[in-house]
Formats: C-alpha cells, structure tokens, sequence
C-alpha cells in the first residue's frame, strides 16, 4: 500500500456581511480554507484542513511511496518539517482518515474507542452589549449548550466585564460561563503587550466573583511561572494552550502545573499521534483536554474523535455566534455541515476515519491562490 499523490488546494470564502472578531482588529471579509488531500495507490483519499501548509511542497517526496499506516513515522516527519517550514498537521490528519478507511474503522474508535461523543459549547466570537450578549447566550442555552464561552478584547476592560456580569446573571443554574482573555493570542498586526501577572489576577478575582468555570490565555502563552502562580491564586480554572507550537511546551505547561484546562488544537499542533499521548497525560495529571477548534468543520471533527475517542471532556468548543459567525460559514466545503443535537451534543460518524464528503462544488467556487482573512 502507498501514498500516490498529496494534493493542496486553498479556498476563500466572501463574508458579506464581514465577520468581525474579537480577536482581530480587522473585519474579516474572507474565511479562507486550506484542504489536504492525501491519495492511495487503491484510489482512497483522506482529508485534512488546518494550517495553510506553508513550504510543505520542498517535503511531499518524503510521503510519496510511503505506506500510509507508518502513522508515527509520518508524525515525527511532520514534527520535523514544522522546525524548517509551516505548520503542515493538516496532512496528519488525511493519513489517519485515511488510514481509518484503510482499516474500516472511525477515529474515535482508532484513538481509543472510549466514547462517540460530547457535550459542545457554544463559542462566541464578536462583541457584543451586555443585553445583546445575554440574549445571544439565552438563544445558546435553548439550542442545548450547557455552557457559553464570551470574549474580552474591548478598549475598555470595565466594559468586558459589565458583560460578564450581565451574562452570569442571566445564565445562573442554567449553563456554565467561560471567558477567553485571549491574552496569548495576537493577529500578526497587533503588538500591544499582554496583560501583566498583577492585571490578570485582579480580572481572576472579579470573575470568581461571578462563577466564571474557566478564564481562557490569561497571560502570554510563555508566561510558565505567571499561569501556574495565578492558578494557585484564584478558584477560577485557568485555560490556555491554543497557540503554543510544540509538543514539548505542553509537557513542561503540565509539570509546572500551569493550566487547569489544556486546549491544545489537533490540527495546529501535534496532530493525532503527539496529542493522544498528551491526552492522557493531560487527565493522569486530573486536568481537562478539550481542544481549541475555532476554525472549520474539519478541524471540529478531528479534536471531536480525538478528545471523545482518548479521555472525554465536560464539553468542546463549537464556533456560534449568529448571524455573524454560522454553521453553514464555518463548515461551507461540507456536504453535511456539524450540527449539535437539541441537548448539544455532538456524535461522531460511524463511518469509517473522519467520516466527512466534501463540497466539490462549493470548493470549486471558493478556489483561491490565497489563505489569508482578507
Ligand atoms: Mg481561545
């Protein structure tokens, strides 16, 4: 058995109205995909999307010939191609889908077969005024979402948490409120400094105040002494972990017992391999895995087997922010887009791999030589 053919496509899909993210001080106005395509000489193909491959051409002579089930071979090639170009996980994932064909077995199973499913929550994505939040994340609680992520970001902090109290008022016994700080995230434009230890903190003890379950990047993603300091601190769980690159990093994150929630995403860092180790360890260490999966519905699907497969979670990240941000935007190259059930609930496919049919048609149209949000 051997892989015959990695092909890469980009694609960007028009947002009108533009999308605009907390996370970003420019309206994106285009949602870009990268999709991997992985071919066997039997005519299967498996599909990854994630990063956008950048420089992956200069290796694909290292996959080709390969027999496609060398899956930890394949991953410590990746991890190497990740010290001298991009971030290339996407295609990790294609080699286990289709590896999961080649097998007839779902991902879920192949991981580790603990469960087909999780609870999602629903993960805001703009800014928003308190009464609008609060009727946003009530509209989340009646679509099943046991818990509603908001974001912080606006040019005043006084008003990102009169949000957190509104919604915390308006969401007491009915569903769990998570706050992303997105302090170790920044867009390539942005270079104002994350917040200090003592900042962080002072926003730690008013969100305890309010019952806040877990506060997301409080501090740069490299600030080891300030996360673990600040979790000792405050009875609020302390989340992060979503941009941090190597696998290493993670495991000195866990013993320097840093976080409460580790939010590594399967197809930016690590790919199903490195991540199903860390999964486990992450719950031997009686901490909480549960991905970042804000991208698309591939991406969603991959960290869904893996974390469902491996140790479970209380819930997963599922983008929602309507109109804005919706199912049929983030999943548009889907011929099923992923949907939550009445009680939020996400299931795997028993199909076999990831279980996923592309939208050749859609894209067709949305094919682009670009991967940028512009
Ligand atoms: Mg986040």
């Amino acid at each position: 058995m051997q892989i015959v053919d990695i092909q890469i496509t980009h694609h960007q899909l028009p947002l009108d109205p533009p999308f605009p993210a907390s996370w970003d001080t420019q309206p994106r106005r285009r949602f870009p995909a990268t999709i991997v395509r992985v071919r066997d000489n039997e005519g299967r193909t498996g599909v990854g999307s994630g990063d956008a491959m950048v420089g992956f051409a200069d290796y694909a002579s290292l996959f080709i010939g390969q027999d496609p089930r060398l899956l930890e071979r394949h991953a410590a090639v990746l991890d190497n191609i990740s010290f001298h170009a991009g971030r290339c996980w996407p295609l990790e994932i294609a080699l286990w889908d289709l590896v999961g064909q080649i097998e007839g077995r779902p991902l879920w199973q192949k991981v580790g077969g603990r469960a087909d499913r999780l609870q999602a929550y629903a993960s805001l994505g703009t800014h928003r005024t308190p009464a609008e939040t609060v009727a946003l994340a009530l509209q989340a609680v009646a679509a099943g979402f046991p818990a509603v992520k908001i974001r912080f970001g606006r040019p005043l902090l006084e008003d990102d948490l009169a949000v957190v109290a509104a919604v915390s008022g308006a969401l007491a016994g009915r569903a769990r409120l998570l706050v992303d700080c997105n302090q170790g995230w920044r867009m390539p434009w942005d270079t104002q400094k994350p917040w200090s230890d003592a900042q962080a903190l002072e926003v730690a003890q008013e969100l305890a105040r309010h019952g806040v379950y877990w506060m997301e990047e409080p501090l740069h993603r490299a600030d080891y002494a300030g996360m673990a300091k600040l979790r000792g601190a405050t009875a609020v769980k302390i989340a992060g972990g979503e941009g941090t690159r190597e696998i290493y990093e993670f495991y000195t994150l866990l013993e320097r017992g840093c976080l409460d929630v580790y939010q590594p995403d399967v197809v930016w860092t690590g790919g199903m391999v490195q991540l199903r180790q860390l999964a486990f360890a992450v719950a031997e260490a009686g901490a909480l895995f549960t991905p970042h999966t804000w991208g698309n519905g591939i991406g969603l699907l991959a960290n869904l087997h893996l974390t469902a497969g491996t140790v479970g979670a209380p819930f997963l990240e599922f983008p929602w922010d309507p109109p804005f941000w919706t199912v049929a935007r983030r999943d548009f190259m889907l011929m099923e887009p992923v949907e939550v059930d009445q009680a939020g609930w996400l299931t795997c496919s028993h199909a076999p791999g990831l279980g996923i049919v592309l939208d050749e048609e859609q894209l067709a149209r949305t094919l682009s030589g670009r991967s940028t949000y512009q």
